[in-house]
């Protein structure tokens, strides 16, 4: 059975991750995204299931305990993490899987799986940034300064990635990305793999094989 690509993306918040892999969906077939726990407040307009699966701690240790992570994480003030079984049996399905971590849990992917793609996206400046972080809301300053230090931790591993994705113009970062995916795919390894049949056939004198 053909196993599928898995890709970590990472970003700061601000840095268009969520619309970018939204849209990256838009574009190709047999490629998804990992559903992640997290023990985090639901935002208002985010559906359990959907956006997260939102549990409490409790579930939270109990599922660590049983290893059915792939990978978990701490971020700033939760708890976050990735099942493995859900992400194993897609990628066993030959469905490419895009996992929206942080870095700390890119490293835990890594360890695990080398072949992993994994990508950073960056804002173009610090002040379109700021402006981003900023425009969420009518948010106070200490607020918005708090964010920024999360933001520049976060970016302080970029150069742990593969590939590091500029969202500047949002059409060439999307662009990018696709890129990389379709890359990924004409990979002779993965050809072999899926179109075996075909590459048999093209290069078989015998016609009754066509
Ligand atoms: P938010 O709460 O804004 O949705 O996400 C906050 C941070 O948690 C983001 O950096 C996001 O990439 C990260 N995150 C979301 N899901 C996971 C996960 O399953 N594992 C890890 N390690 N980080 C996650």
């Amino acid at each position: 059975m053909p196993q599928g690509t898995l890709y970590i993306v990472s970003a700061p918040s601000g840095a268009g991750k969520t619309s970018l892999v939204k849209a990256l969906l838009e574009h190709l077939d047999g490629i998804g995204v990992s559903v992640s726990h997290t023990t985090r407040e639901k935002r208002p307009g985010e559906v359990d299931g959907v956006n997260y699966h939102f549990v409490d701690r409790k579930r939270f240790e109990e599922m660590i305990e049983r290893g059915e992570f792939f990978e978990h994480a701490r971020v700033f003030d939760n708890y976050y993490g990735t099942s493995r079984p859900a992400v194993e049996a897609r990628l066993a399905a030959g469905e490419d899987v895009i996992l929206e971590i942080d870095w700390q849990g890119a490293r835990q992917v890594r360890a695990q799986m080398p072949e992993a793609e994994s990508v950073f996206i960056l804002p173009p400046s610090r002040a379109a940034l700021r402006a981003r972080l900023a425009g969420r809301g009518t948010d106070d300053e200490a607020i918005i300064e708090r964010r920024m230090r999360d933001a520049i931790s976060e970016m302080s591993h970029f150069d742990e990635y593969a590939h590091v994705v500029i969202n500047d113009d949002f059409a060439t970062a999307l662009a990018d990305l696709e890129a990389l995916v379709r890359g990924q795919r004409t990979r002779l390894a993965r050809v072999r793999e899926r179109q075996g049949k075909l590459l048999a056939s093209l290069l078989s004198q015998d016609e009754g094989l066509q």
